[in-house]
């Protein structure tokens, strides 16, 4: 969760919202946190509010993800992968779908996640090498890191989605 605080939110949400959070209140429904039925290291103050908030995630994601497709040629990054679609016209472009945007240091271990420098493109394979990686480092952090291990569940899933 804390990796939503840092985001650049203030460019997603709208005005209200971003009262709403920094008056520590559920930045979709306005809800304090002092009348939360959950903890309050959430950024939201229920699920409902989390998914529609983590929709927004979602949509800048999409937009950064493009962002670093286009600083890497639209290649993969390790083995210089660059896959190509036809459009109707019988264009060849990048077909971003069969990209990944990947963390270098998976955000469950302290990474970035909406700094540039910190993301790379992957192909589908170079990809499914980078996860087994990451998910032995991410072991290891947690072996020294005991007490965070719940709350990273749910990051470590979220990164590893395309
Ligand atoms: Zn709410
Ligand atoms: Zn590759």
């Amino acid at each position: 969760m804390e990796t939503i605080k840092r985001m650049p939110v203030c460019r997603i949400l709208t005005k209200q919202q971003r009262k709403w959070l920094n008056n520590n209140c559920c930045p979709i429904c306005g809800l304090p946190k002092d009348e939360w039925k959950r903890r309050t290291d959430w950024t939201c103050c229920s699920t409902n509010c989390t998914e529609k908030y983590s929709e927004e995630v979602i949509f800048i994601w999409q937009y950064w993800k493009l962002k670093v497709f286009e600083r890497d040629n639209y290649s993969c990054v390790k083995c210089g992968e660059k896959p190509t679609e036809k459009t109707y016209e019988g264009k060849i472009i990048p077909n971003t779908s069969k990209l990944i945007g990947d963390h270098i240091i998976p955000i469950s271990i302290g990474g970035e996640e909406y700094n540039l420098d910190n993301v790379q493109t992957l192909c589908e394979k170079c990809n499914k090498v980078k996860t087994k990686e990451d998910f032995k480092k991410i072991a290891l952090y947690r072996k020294q890191h005991k007490s965070q291990t719940k709350l990273n569940t749910k990051e470590v899933r979220n990164s590893s989605q395309p």
